[in-house]
């Protein structure tokens, strides 16, 4: 679903992601982990296209991404749904317009239809009786969950996470995972950028472990936790575990 080839990317002289080739299978879990600073948000935002790789290739189903008219990437977005660690609600609307807003501003889809769909998903991410609040009468971890609902209110093909929860109080972590969790279940294709370990052990189809502008190891969680092979790995692992 997602091919990427010799990615390089550089903000000035700084070279943050250096040779990068690895490719997301339909309906992979992929969890992305490493010390801040080695560039997995870079990579992230690069697999969507909100980041214009330097040199090599980006392909979504095929198409290259790079290099391509904002309108076109536009196009392709849509079927990338993407939730950052800072919520990005519209603070004026409800959580129903929130998830409904892009549907219909941007798939032209009917109201009615809009809506019918965004209370399954307030439903499905376990908040159908807060439809009509607004985004600031929710706690962070409520929050995340609208995000992720309006994320699949375009009806992505693969959701890309980066650092869901870092933002939020540790009694919400839990909350925003289960719902993760399920939709990872449902076989949703997922690139997570996680620090949370547990999740990545127990979810994770394959985990890339990220240090120094590389994807230095990728493997099953069950051999990359028990045996790490790379140095950077190693140095990793033992400090948070
Ligand atoms: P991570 O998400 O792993 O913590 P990032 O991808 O955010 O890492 O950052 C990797 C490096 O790229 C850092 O040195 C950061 O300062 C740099 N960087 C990220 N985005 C930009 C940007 N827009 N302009 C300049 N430097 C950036
Ligand atoms: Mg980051």
């Amino acid at each position: 679903m997602i091919e990427v080839k010799d990615l390089q990317k550089k903000f000035k002289d700084n070279i943050v992601l250096k040779n990068i080739s690895e490719h997301v299978n339909q309906g992979q879990v992929i969890c992305v982990i490493g010390p801040s600073g080695a560039g997995k948000s870079t990579f992230l935002r690069c697999l969507n296209g909100l980041e214009q790789p330097t040199s090599g290739q980006v392909l979504f189903e095929g198409q290259e991404l790079v290099g391509l008219s904002d309108k076109a990437l536009d196009h392709i977005r849509q079927k990338m749904g993407m939730v950052f660690q800072g919520f990005n609600l519209f603070p004026n609307m409800s959580v129903l317009k929130n998830i409904m807003i892009a549907p219909i501003k941007v798939k032209g889809t009917n109201e009615e239809q809009a809506k019918s769909t965004a209370m399954k998903l307030l439903k499905q991410v376990g908040l159908a009786d807060k439809a009509d609040q607004y985004p600031d009468q929710l706690s962070g971890g409520q929050k995340q969950r609208v995000a992720i609902a309006r994320a699949l209110a375009m009806d992505p093909q693969v959701m890309l996470f980066d650092e869901p929860t870092s933002a939020l109080d540790p009694e919400m972590v839990d909350e925003v995972l289960k719902v993760m969790r399920d939709l990872a279940a449902s076989g949703m294709t997922m690139v997570v950028v996680t620090h949370e370990m547990g999740f990545a052990k127990e979810v994770a189809d394959q985990i890339w472990f990220m240090a120094d502008g590389y994807i230095q190891e990728t493997g099953k969680p069950e051999d990359f936790f028990a045996h790490p092979t790379s140095p950077r790995a190693q140095e990793f692992l033992k400090k948070i575990l």
